[in-house]
């Protein structure tokens, strides 16, 4: 649908923001509502595991635009306030203060929560998961020497909080359910980078790790107890064992939700006036010709133009390769592309694993490039997106020569 009279849109993250913004930038003049559960203004969430969480940045850095931002813009943002349930054919959103919104065009933007562990306890002081301003300002304050916190989780939370934490002089234990950190995204070889990397910087990283139940005393966690006895102790414990979409109300609404509500390549769900951004997203990516659900901030950041290009007429595509980054210690990379576990055949090395200072590239079974990681090199994605998008093959040889341009490639 094109030209609603009014839009609104339930979730206050970056990918809600973002729609409201490219509303107005194109030129929408109807009325939007932005719904969003927090208690502040929308903002975007790599800094609480990166520099916030550091306290290198303040929150006025995370945030998307100050409130004011949105008045200007005719933007209603209400703050703290809940969805509970869509009727499609009513074209309505009730909320949880007893009041609803009618809408032309809905957009759904309720991204993802942590996913819960089911031990026992697991509902101990000073057990946190990372989601909100909240959590990242309640990890920090367990950070400091002599503090020992444990991270259940060796995936992105897990290693940026685990540097973090570090940084702080705090004793990190990592306890990694997999054979290595982050092996189901990057695989055997890129993953042992990652886990040398923190265990040079003191981690004490500890992988194939079976967690039996939390101990604790007087209300708050003491430790971490293994399924062979073993207690880890512990100050703290941070979980971070993966998400999952909030897709409830897509559910409910009787929308086509499986792992995430399903979009076409125009983020339109099954009901044409109702469409998905960001995490809960699963979209059939037109140029990777399959359905991805990608839980990072460059969908959230960048899914929102294509909704709103539609909304004002003209019908787009979104066709943005799933990009992501991550800092930890003096390690900083960039991802893009997608190559799921299972997707690839072999990995090529541009530069140097050991000096931690190359290009990773994921070759499917015709060495078509499906995914490519820069690790403390740079201006890498959008030279290697051309190769992506073209789906030819390349020369593994001349890939892994840093003497080739990838224009030559
Ligand atoms: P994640 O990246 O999916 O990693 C979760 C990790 O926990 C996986 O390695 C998983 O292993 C492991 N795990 C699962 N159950 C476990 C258990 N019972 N005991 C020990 N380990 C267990 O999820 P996350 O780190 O929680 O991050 C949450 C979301 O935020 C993700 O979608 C992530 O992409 C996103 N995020 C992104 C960035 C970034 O882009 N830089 C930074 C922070 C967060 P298996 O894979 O074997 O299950």
């Amino acid at each position: 649908m094109s030209d609603p009279q009014n839009v609104t849109i339930v979730g206050g993250g970056l990918a809600g923001a973002k729609t409201a913004e490219a509303l107005r930038e194109k030129g929408y003049v109807g009325e939007i509502v932005l719904v969003a559960a927090e208690a502040h203004p929308p903002y975007e969430r790599p800094p609480l595991s990166k520099d916030y969480l550091a306290g290198k940045a303040g929150f006025d850095d995370a945030i998307v635009h100050p409130e004011d931002w949105y008045r200007d813009h005719d933007v209603t943002l209400r703050e703290g306030v809940r969805a509970t349930g869509i009727d499609t054919a009513a074209h309505r959103v009730d909320l949880d203060d007893g009041t609803a919104l009618g809408y032309g065009a809905l957009v759904l933007a309720t991204g993802s929560e942590p996913r819960r562990l089911d031990i026992r306890g697991i509902d101990a002081g000073h057990v946190h998961v990372l989601r909100t301003v909240e959590d990242s300002d309640a990890i920090r304050a367990e950070f400091g020497p002599g503090r020992r916190l444990v991270l259940i989780g060796g995936g992105w939370i897990g290693l940026e909080v685990a540097a973090a934490a570090r940084g702080a002089g705090t004793e990190v234990t990592v306890l990694e359910g997999a054979h290595l950190p982050l092996l189901r995204v990057l695989g055997a070889q890129l993953a042992e980078v990652f886990a040398g990397l923190h265990r040079e910087n003191g981690v004490d990283l500890r992988t194939d790790a079976r967690i039996a139940a939390l101990e604790s005393a007087d209300g708050a966690v003491t430790g971490v107890r293994m399924d062979d006895g073993e207690i880890i102790p512990a100050d703290a414990v941070v979980v971070g064992v993966g998400v999952r979409p909030v897709t409830e109300l897509a559910e409910k609404a009787g929308l086509a939700v499986d792992d995430g509500v399903l979009v076409d390549a125009l983020l339109r769900t099954s009901d044409p006036d109702v469409y998905a951004v960001g995490d809960i997203a699963n979209h059939e990516h037109p140029v990777l010709d399959r359905r991805v659900r990608v839980e990072h901030w460059a969908n959230a950041l960048n899914q929102p133009a294509a909704v709103a290009a539609t909304l004002t007429g003209v019908d787009t595509a979104y066709t943005e390769l799933p990009y992501f980054f991550s800092d930890q210690y003096d390690l900083g990379m960039e991802y893009i592309g997608h190559a799921p576990e299972g997707s690839y055949d072999r990995v090529v090395i541009r530069g140097d694993l050991a000096s931690r200072e190359f290009v990773a590239f994921w070759l499917d079974g015709e060495d078509r490039i499906q995914a490519a990681m820069n690790v403390n090199v740079w201006d890498v994605p959008d030279a290697v997106k051309p190769l992506i998008v073209a789906k030819t093959s390349v020369d593994p040889a001349r890939l892994a020569d840093p003497d080739i341009a990838y224009a030559d490639l």
